[in-house]
């Protein structure tokens, strides 16, 4: 079984505007299918494009991102209830992921989250410290935290680079992840884009929470031999059993294929570099299986 952990769900025009996906990707020129989300029905194109790699099951995310743009630039919003939706529609291609706005309404997010779990049997949390302009170390995002342990999910974060301009990168390093660990060790988190380009500090917050994840979403935008370097490092440091495939929406119908073919890759550029079909396995589908109990 083949598990896409990283997918946003949403609509151009509804959800969101041009002027962000522009943003999102403008830093790189050879992005795959940057126009997959204008589909007329960008739900059955998203279905098209998991047949394509390969995948059977996507966790698809919500993210409410109206905080930070109040001044009629047109916010980025896909609601949990959009995304519930769209997994009673398709139950066996999608999981669902909600999110919350830990700052916005504090006693309503986790209102929210009960609902999303317990009602829709949503199986993760994310949460978008950059984008939302918050520090995951603030103590009002404790209760979400505290709400999180109690439903049993786990919480992915999106920590690293993008290209919004308006999400600053003072929230984006890992390391601030590392507080949160300490002070919520039962907590069970997923690190976005292993943390790109911060990767030594995610492998280190990952050394020392043992039981925590990172996937490998976005790397699709690299020359594969980052993605190998990066791997050859996390084995050593980690172990694959807690790494696990996603690849943000661009790079969702072609990443499988470069993925699976990293062997050959690393022979013919001559990277001394070998991955067995069992770990490969594990990052693609087991992994994930376990964690979103799939
Ligand atoms: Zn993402």
């Amino acid at each position: 079984m083949i598990v896409d952990v990283h997918v946003h769900l949403g609509e151009l025009g509804k959800h969101f505007q041009k002027w962000w996906m522009d943003e999102l990707y403008r830093g790189f020129p050879n992005v795959p299918d940057k126009n997959v989300r204008y589909r007329e029905d960008p739900i059955a194109g998203l279905i098209e494009d998991l047949d394509s790699a390969g995948v059977d099951v996507a966790c698809v995310m919500a993210s409410d991102h109206r905080r930070p743009y109040p001044y009629g630039t047109g916010s980025s919003y896909t609601p949990n209830d959009y995304v519930a939706e769209c997994v009673r529609r398709h139950p066996d291609r999608f999981v669902g992921v909600c999110n919350v706005d830990p700052l916005r309404d504090p006693h309503e997010a986790r209102r929210e989250m009960e609902k999303c779990v317990r009602d829709w049997d949503m199986r993760a949390l994310k949460l978008y410290p950059t984008y939302d302009h918050f520090d995951p170390r603030d103590e009002r995002v404790f209760p979400i935290y505290e709400k999180v342990i109690e439903l049993e999910i786990p919480v992915h974060f999106h920590m690293g680079y993008t290209g919004t301009v308006n999400a600053p990168m003072k929230y984006q390093f890992p390391h601030l992840l590392d507080e949160v660990g300490i002070r919520f060790p039962e907590m069970k988190v997923i690190v976005a884009h292993m943390g790109f380009p911060w990767v030594d500090e995610c492998l280190c917050l990952l050394m020392k929470h043992r039981h925590w994840y990172a996937d490998i979403a976005y790397w699709g935008a690299f020359p594969p031999t980052f993605l190998i370097e990066m791997m050859k490092k996390f084995d050593y440091m980690c172990g694959y059993h807690r790494l696990l495939y996603g690849s943000e929406n661009p790079w969702k119908a072609t990443f499988t294929k470069t993925f699976m073919g990293l062997n050959r890759i690393a022979e013919e550029e001559g990277i001394k570099f070998r991955i067995s079909d069992e770990d490969l396995k594990k990052i693609l589908g087991e992994n994930a299986r376990k964690l979103y109990r799939i």
